[in-house]
């Protein structure tokens, strides 16, 4: 099945876990730009020198040099049969510019997956999650830095999505497992 997926949700609602999972089932590569500019950031390139100053801070790298990344990526032929975009888009510009980058290749979106959860399980993921990884971005202050930007510029994304009839909600809380069983039940009672 050829799927290009969009999967949002607050920080520690476990998209990243949940792209892979569902990059596996459906055959398709996840694709995340936090990945991306930390894999830049650890090689030392000029992209990553760039997205460091903004991600250690929890605030949102600036839209041209994140577009272009996606651009780049989702044009590539591992992702010409279906992807899961995971972590853009994450403004309404960036909404609008996927649209874009997709029109321009004679695609568009099947789905966007909201996966939910509360802030106060979300802070006790990320807390775990901070000791186990040790992310630079993972301090009190930004992680309420990164879920506010949440707050207010992603999450009103959602209902652009609901209006068009492509998104599918699913509750976040509860086994790995079973979040990816109700994902892809929610996806094949949306087609
Ligand atoms: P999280 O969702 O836990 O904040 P990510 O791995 O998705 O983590 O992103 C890490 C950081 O990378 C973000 O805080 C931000 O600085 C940057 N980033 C990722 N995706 C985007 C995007 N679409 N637009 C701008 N910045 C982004």
């Amino acid at each position: 099945m050829s799927e290009r997926l969009v999967i949002m949700g607050p920080q520690g609602a476990g998209k990243g876990t949940q792209a892979a999972r569902l990059a596996e089932h459906l055959g398709v590569p996840a694709i995340s730009t936090g990945d991306i500019f930390r894999a830049n950031i650890k090689g030392g390139t000029e992209l990553g020198l760039l997205a460091q100053s903004y991600t250690s801070k929890g605030e949102l790298v600036p839209d041209e040099v994140t577009n272009a990344m996606v651009r780049d990526r989702v044009g590539q032929d591992d992702a010409a049969g279906g992807f899961i975009l995971d972590g853009y888009p994450r403004n309404a510009a960036q909404v609008v510019e996927l649209d874009a980058i997709l029109a321009d290749l004679g695609t568009g979106l099947d789905h966007v997956v909201e996966l939910t959860a509360e802030r106060p399980e979300l802070l006790a993921r990320l807390r775990k999650r901070a000791e186990i990884e040790g992310r630079e971005d993972d301090t009190e202050e930004t992680i309420a830095r990164r879920l506010d930007i949440y707050d207010e510029q992603t999450a009103p994304l959602t209902s652009a999505y609901a209006e068009r009839g492509l998104l599918v909600r699913v509750d976040g809380i509860g086994q790995v497992d079973e979040v990816t069983d109700r994902v892809l039940a929610g996806l094949a009672a949306a087609d």
